[in-house]
């Protein structure tokens, strides 16, 4: 059991990130202090989103210049942390060097900082962000589940530097957590595994992978139609709730699947309809999985066809019973999240009504 002094500074690293966003701004209302850690303290345009909230909201922030591959950086950020929660980790799909770009930063970063952990005093329970990605790799791996579904159990086993790179990068960084996790007993180890994070963010122009899905929805790119691809879907407002519940929840232990929704790239469209139909060039059929291996790799480098081949077509299903029971965590209905998601790229400019 494992309890945290409400009033003792958090750190969170990639404070930046989409992800992290949102759990900074939960801090803020809750009135807490948040270490921020950042790559370029700096760069005042890419703070400018925290600093509003901090403006508004009762807690406060300080900055700390930290890099993921910098050995030692995070100290200064950490010290007299009792909780942290470490986000940072790239999150790409078509890269050009995945050891360089995905593996390493993920990795070593998630060493630099649990290793910074083993060394602060201070610090009693520290949350990973890990991702579903460190659970599987590929839909096709659902059939080789003991039963058809995806759990805590589960470890990714299918990806490699060559395929799905960035599911490799955060299967080996979270192994590396529970390594270094294991071998000291000052600080408790909890990861939060969401399935693929959507809503509304604090920087609606945000370049990540969560918001140029949504985007491509609208933008026009997927009309002919949008794939048939199973996928697990969370509310970026649930996700950070599931982290400050893991971080405050004295007895939370272990992994958590985080997910909300079995769905499909497809399906997910067609939420947006009723609302935004008329006016957005949105998918209105599934697209063919022969074009979509056609034009996959086109759309988005990650999408290799050999992702295409195994993961068009198959479905996708999560078990949520453990962080629901033990966290109290309800998830937001899929309507609500691709909706204002959608109406928050439209509110700040990010897309346009078709002409
Ligand atoms: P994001 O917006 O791209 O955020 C990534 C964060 O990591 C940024 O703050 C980035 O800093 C930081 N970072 C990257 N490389 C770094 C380095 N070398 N040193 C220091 N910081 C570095 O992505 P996100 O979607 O919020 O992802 C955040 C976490 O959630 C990641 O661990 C990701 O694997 C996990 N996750 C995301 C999803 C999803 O669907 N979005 C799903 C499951 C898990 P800069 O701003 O300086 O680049």
């Amino acid at each position: 059991m494992t309890h945290i002094d409400p009033t003792s500074p958090i750190l969170v690293t990639g404070a930046t990130g989409y992800v992290a966003g949102r759990l900074v701004k939960l801090l803020l209302e809750k009135g807490h202090t948040v270490h921020a850690a950042v790559r370029d303290p700096g760069k005042t345009e890419k703070l400018k989103y925290l600093n509003a909230l901090a403006e508004s909201l009762p807690g406060q922030i300080h900055y700390f210049k930290s890099d993921l591959l910098t050995e030692g950086s995070y100290a200064e950020a950490m010290a007299g942390c009792e909780l942290v929660f470490h986000t940072a980790s790239p999150f790409a799909m078509g890269v050009k060097d995945p050891q360089k770009e995905l593996v390493d930063p993920a990795k070593l970063g998630t060493r630099n900082v649990l290793e910074e952990a083993s060394r602060t005093p201070s610090v009693k329970r520290v949350v990973v962000t890990s991702s579903m990605a460190a659970i599987y790799g590929d839909n096709v791996d659902l059939k080789h589940t003991p039963n058809g579904v995806f759990t805590e159990e589960i470890w990714n086993t299918t990806s490699s530097l060559k395929h799905q790179p960035y599911y490799y990068s955060k299967t080996v960084a979270e192994k590396e957590a529970w390594d270094i996790a294991g071998k000291q007993d000052r600080w408790d180890l909890v990861t939060i595994n969401p399935s693929f994070v959507l809503g509304p963010g604090i920087n609606p122009h945000s370049t990540g992978e969560s918001y140029s899905t949504v985007k491509q929805m609208g933008d026009g790119t997927l009309k002919a139609g949008a794939p048939k691809m199973g996928i697990g879907v969370v509310d970026v407002r649930d996700v950070a709730l599931a982290h400050y519940k893991a971080g405050t929840t004295p007895e939370a232990a272990g992994r958590y699947l985080t997910s909300a929704h079995n769905t499909d790239l497809f399906d997910m469209a067609q939420e947006l309809l009723p609302k935004y139909g008329n006016d957005y060039p949105l998918p209105r059929k599934p697209l063919p999985k022969w074009l979509v291996w056609l034009v996959g790799p086109m759309l988005n480098p990650g999408i290799t066809r050999k992702v295409v081949s195994l993961n068009t077509g198959f479905p996708w299903k999560g078990d949520n019973s453990k962080i629901r029971k033990e966290l109290g965590i309800e998830f937001r209905p899929l309507r609500e999240t691709m909706e204002e998601m959608f109406q928050h790229l439209i509110d700040n400019g990010v897309l346009e009504k078709k002409a």
